[in-house]
């Protein structure tokens, strides 16, 4: 009873001189409820942290819960990963609704974020006994990995590769932005003569453009150019609000479709073969809908890792292709994964 009085005393005392931090240190938890009540945030979660991991992953799952309601997805993502993005069940949906924000946004800064929040969380899942989550969270980790990379390689005029990377990313358009995936990859393979896949890429940008112009009148009937690929069927993906080019910017890519099709430009997606069944599959697939084989993608480009083209990192060990990985060393002299110093093969 003393005892409890003399606490009660205590505890009214720090109170008034604000020294929340004893309070807890008395063994006093409702210090770290006061703090977040009066949204003093940083405080509340590093004297959390000090209490051990329980308390630093309720006051961190209250934040992110604070926060995401406000749509604060990148303020969330930062303090995530301050504390090491802990890997525990009930905050994984927290992991998952900032990447789907992030991924669907593109803004670069919030990407950049996002994908070292992702990073430290597959990591610390690789070493659990989440492999569902595992695969998951490390194919958006390749998602936003694949795009900044491709922002990069636009900037150094690395168009081979980039061509490659949007090539790559039409593979996610159910996760990424799609009209924006199809509008880039078309650009990037027109920009070094693939004509074929940059007509094939436009027109569907184009019916994309439409079906967000006039929503009840969707306009894509047709799917049989990405057939037996890894692509997206449209009718899996969401459509965004606003379209990003004006009508006479996309009369421009019409005409040149038009033309290079009179040019006889248009036929199908290149192909490559696939090495375990020698039948004939899209260039850029991961996967062979028709047996069940499948490739990891490269870390410089997104394309599928083909045996006789790959090449691992000395570092990481992670695998790339070596055309890709010698145009990007040229340039970068790191791998783009881990950021080891690299040379070429
Ligand atoms: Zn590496």
């Amino acid at each position: 009873m003393w005892l409890d009085k003399i606490q009660q005393e205590k505890k009214q005392m720090y109170l008034a001189s604000n020294k929340i931090d004893k309070i807890v240190a008395q063994g006093d938890m409702s210090g770290l409820e006061l703090l977040m009540h009066q949204g003093r945030w940083e405080e509340c979660l590093q004297l959390a942290e000090k209490q051990g991991g329980e308390f630093l992953n309720t006051y961190l799952m209250k934040f992110a819960k604070a926060h995401l309601q406000q749509g604060q997805f990148k303020e969330t993502a930062r303090a995530l990963t301050r504390f090491n993005s802990p890997a525990i069940p009930q905050m994984l949906p927290v992991y998952k609704t900032i990447a789907i924000e992030c991924l669907a946004a593109v803004n670069e800064i919030e990407l950049t974020i996002l994908r070292e929040m992702l990073q430290k969380l597959v990591k610390n899942l690789e070493y659990g006994d989440k492999k569902a989550a595992f695969i998951e969270f490390h194919k958006y980790l390749m998602v936003t990995h694949l795009i900044l990379l491709k922002n990069e390689c636009q900037r150094k005029n690395l168009d081979r590769v980039s061509a490659a990377l949007c090539t790559s990313l039409l593979r996610y358009t159910n996760i990424i932005r799609a009209d924006k995936a199809f509008l880039d990859a078309g650009e990037a393979n027109r920009k070094v003569g693939a004509n074929d896949m940059a007509y094939i890429f436009f027109n569907r940008y184009i019916d994309l453009y439409d079906a967000i112009e006039d929503p009840d009148n969707n306009g894509i009937s047709d799917n049989t150019d990405f057939e037996d690929t890894d692509v997206p069927s449209p009718y899996d993906i969401a459509l965004p609000e606003k379209n990003l080019i004006s009508p006479s910017e996309r009369d421009e890519i019409r005409d040149w479709v038009l033309q290079i099709n009179m040019e006889g430009v248009g036929g199908s997606l290149p192909t490559r073969v696939n090495e375990y069944t020698n039948t004939e599959i899209y260039e850029a697939a991961l996967v062979d809908p028709n047996s069940n084989t499948s490739w990891e993608p490269c870390i410089v480009s997104g394309y599928p890792l083909v045996k006789s083209q790959a090449i691992q990192c000395k570092f990481c060990n992670m695998g790339a292709i070596r055309d890709h990985w010698n145009d990007y060393i040229a340039v970068f002299q790191n791998c783009p994964w881990c950021n080891s110093m690299q040379t070429q093969y």
